[in-house]
């Protein structure tokens, strides 16, 4: 049997992971802000480091797996983009960098990632709060979402999620990642009945907008489905997985962005495809 660290454990979509896996035999060291084994804030750098030693305390030095699945929705409130940089995106990174070696103890860990299709489906997400993020630097973060006032946590949630699946795809593929056995993908939902989504459905003005958006598939995705995809994407099945974002969101990133990707490498970028592929040899 494993062990598995799961963040944003006592809600939604984390917690209906984490009685997957314990009901499975698995031994899952929950984290989240409210009741929990590991009770931290993981919007503060405090928080995230107290968060992050626990844990490895809790597993002896060894990981088999770990689930992201703490964050934030972009419900309305001056600190609401601060908050949700911090914990949708630094909560991630800086508690996986933290753990890094007690996954490659595993030998063949697999950790997924809570990311959104807010991703692909917000429009104007500004690029410069999603490298700020990438950067860790959370001033340009927020001095780039200024000017969206009101709107601000819309752009910064979607800004987070950008960066965290960039993150993911960037790390999972170095030697400290791949090369250590370790499985780094992403689940992109898209809305899912959870007490984030309810509490946006709570406020008329955000619950026109949300039933407003176009889901092919129709209404919303169920929080147990989706922690069988990621009961999935932690299994000996996903073994040859690797940094991959998994949309599971009703069709709606189809719908928008149907002939944006797979796509080709254009002649302009053959010289930098070449040398990634040197790189890899050497
Ligand atoms: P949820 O609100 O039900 O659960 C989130 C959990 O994160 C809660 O238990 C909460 O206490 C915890 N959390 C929040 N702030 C924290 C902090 N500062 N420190 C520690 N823990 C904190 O949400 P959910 O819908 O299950 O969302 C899970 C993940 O999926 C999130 O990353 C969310 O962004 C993402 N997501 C959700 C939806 C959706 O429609 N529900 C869609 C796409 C992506």
């Amino acid at each position: 049997m494993s062990t598995y660290a799961v963040t944003g454990a006592a809600s939604g979509m984390g917690r209906a992971v984490a009685e997957k896996l314990t009901a499975a035999g698995h031994t899952v060291i929950d984290v989240d802000i409210a009741e929990a084994t590991v009770q931290a804030d993981l919007s503060t750098p405090v928080g995230r480091r107290e968060a992050a030693a626990a844990v490895l305390e809790r597993c002896g030095g060894r990981l088999d797996g770990a689930v992201m699945a703490a964050g934030l929705g972009p419900a309305p409130g001056r600190e609401r983009p601060r908050l949700i940089a911090e914990v949708n995106y630094f909560g991630v990174v800086e508690l996986l960098e933290a753990w890094r070696p007690a996954l490659a103890a595993a030998d063949d860990a697999k950790v997924v990632v809570f990311s959104s299709n807010s991703s692909t489906t917000v429009p104007m997400v500004p690029g410069r709060a999603v490298r700020g993020l990438l950067d860790g630097d959370i001033d340009r973060v927020l001095g780039a979402l200024r000017i969206f006032g009101k709107q601000a946590p819309t752009f910064a949630y979607a800004a987070s999620k950008i960066a965290v699946s960039r993150w993911v795809r960037r790390t999972a593929v170095t030697s400290g990642w791949a090369g250590a056995g370790i499985r780094l993908n992403a689940i992109a939902p898209g809305a899912v009945l959870t007490p984030l989504l309810e509490k946006q459905l709570a406020t008329p003005a955000e619950a026109k907008q949300i039933k407003r958006f176009p889901v092919p598939i129709g209404g919303f995705g169920d929080p147990g489905h989706l922690a069988d995809w990621v009961v999935f994407m932690l299994s000996d099945a996903a073994a040859f997985l690797c940094g991959s974002v998994v949309f599971v969101d009703g069709g709606s990133d189809a719908w928008f962005r149907a002939d944006d990707w797979p796509r080709g490498v254009p002649a302009r970028r053959l010289r930098s495809y070449l040398n990634r592929m040197r790189e890899l040899r050497r």
